[in-house]
């Protein structure tokens, strides 16, 4: 039975809150929440300034080729995180918010990529809101079995390895990563202690 109007309006307010909280524009939160401009700038006097300005990217070429491996491997992370939430009967909207702070707690620094990056993946992959067709998926890697994002279709790392794959590759000799993905204190140098942290295995 659908739920009350002022239940979902109340629901929809939270989020917006949330969102905001999040550092998410107005138009990633109106998609989000399905409130107008107008009734965001209502609960938030100009004065206040919490929305940013500009727009989102249109495509997921930034995505894919645009972007190095330590970002695009959090994307892979956001995007399994989201989808597990999705597959446990999250609402969309609750899902992207719900799955950004997971995906922002369990990183051991600063997180690279904004809610609104998150944002547009979500739309990208599951083809919703600012972007009504799918182009990207998640596919499991048959070589260390993480989750990694890629175009619809693009099954490249069946041989060249996926994104995990190549910081598994570059960990030992590269600080960035190991401060990514800092080595728990059992066993430190095994070769899936980046999989494992980063909780996207596709059969977990
Ligand atoms: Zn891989």
């Amino acid at each position: 039975m659908a739920r009350p109007y002022v239940e979902r309006h109340i629901h929809a307010l939270s989020l917006a809150h949330a969102c905001v909280q999040l550092g998410a524009r107005m138009r990633t939160i109106s998609y989000i929440t399905g409130l107008t401009h107008t009734e965001l700038a209502k609960l938030y006097p100009s004065g206040e300034r919490v929305f940013k300005c500009g727009r989102l990217p249109a495509s997921a070429d930034w995505l894919i080729d645009k972007t190095n491996v330590l970002v695009r491997a959090e994307l892979s992370i956001f995007a399994a995180i989201f989808c597990r939430l999705i597959d446990s009967d999250f609402g969309l909207s609750d899902a992207v918010v719900a799955g950004y702070k997971m995906y922002a707690n369990m990183c051991a620094g600063p997180s690279r990529i904004s809610f609104d990056r998150a944002f547009d993946v979500a739309c990208h992959l599951k083809g919703i809101w600012a972007h009504p067709t799918a182009s990207i998926a998640l596919y499991p890697c048959p070589q260390c079995h993480s989750l990694y994002l890629s175009s619809i279709g693009n099954l490249s790392a069946a041989s060249d390895g996926c994104v995990f794959c190549r910081l598994l590759a570059r960990y030992d000799r590269d600080p960035r990563i190991q401060a990514m993905f800092p080595c728990r204190r059992v066993p430190v140098r095994s070769r899936h202690s980046v999989c494992a942290l980063a909780h996207v295995k596709a059969d977990t």
